[in-house]
């Protein structure tokens, strides 16, 4: 993705600077038998429509896009910062349209992205303990194991929280992988319970299942708003 944008003060229209607005469109005409080529150049269109307005370059700041919904969804609508060096301003991306550009367009309101929950993914760790260990612990064992994660997840703060991935179906889920001192303090709560080869096993099991959306790696969710600079509450950013 480029990283530059051109702004039009006076119509809040943003285009996205780059080699994909010089690619031709394909126009079927009536009596044509083939599509014919059109030749486009979006940024001198852009430039010669806002001729006599006032125009500025905006730089798309790194990590701020989030979007609700999947990543393949062409309709869903994502906002970023932008930056034109002296100040941030929020851009909202969306189509109206299936068949129509992206719209690229300035929004009141800084974005604010907060973590909601952090959840264990409990049901998902019973399932691969039994895949993993079949028949090692019994549902009990299980069920204080997976208390037991819930319990040192529970007490985290956000900094403890090393993001591994983020959920490629949905921009606002990541992962996060527990360290190795949460670790420790887990296998020390079930330590009198199990004996040592099988809690040997269990630090395995759990050091096992770490990559990606893993079983031991906690969920994070997240939701963004917009909050109006001026104060208040922020409203959601929804449309
Ligand atoms: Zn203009």
């Amino acid at each position: 993705m480029s990283r530059t944008l051109l702004r039009c003060h006076d119509c809040n229209r943003l285009l996205l600077l780059g080699a994909h607005n010089r690619a031709p469109a394909w126009r079927m005409r009536a009596g044509d038998l083939e599509p014919v080529e059109v030749p486009r150049n979006d940024e001198e269109e852009f430039r010669r429509s806002h001729a006599r307005h006032r125009l500025g370059e905006l730089s798309v700041v790194n990590g701020s896009f989030v979007s609700e919904g999947v990543w393949g969804d062409p309709m869903r609508v994502a906002y970023f910062e932008a930056t034109d060096g002296s100040g941030t301003v929020t851009v909202r991306r969306r189509r109206t349209q299936l068949d129509r550009p992206v719209i690229y367009e300035v929004v009141p309101g800084r974005l604010e992205v907060r973590t909601e929950t952090v959840e264990v993914q409990a049901r998902d760790i019973a399932r691969q303990i039994e895949a993993d260990l079949p028949g090692l612990l019994d549902a009990g064992a299980v069920a204080r194991f997976i208390g037991a994660v819930e319990e040192i997840a529970g007490g985290l703060e956000p900094e403890d929280l090393e993001e591994v991935c983020v959920d490629t179906r949905d921009t606002l889920v990541a992962y996060a992988r527990l360290d190795e001192k949460h670790v420790a303090e887990i296998l020390d709560r079930i330590r009198g319970e199990v004996p040592a080869d099988t809690l040997s096993r269990i630090h395995r099991f759990i050091l096992g299942n770490t990559e990606g959306d893993d079983v031991m790696n906690l969920v994070i969710r997240r939701a963004f708003f917009l909050r109006d600079p001026r104060g208040g509450e922020p409203f959601a950013a929804r449309t």
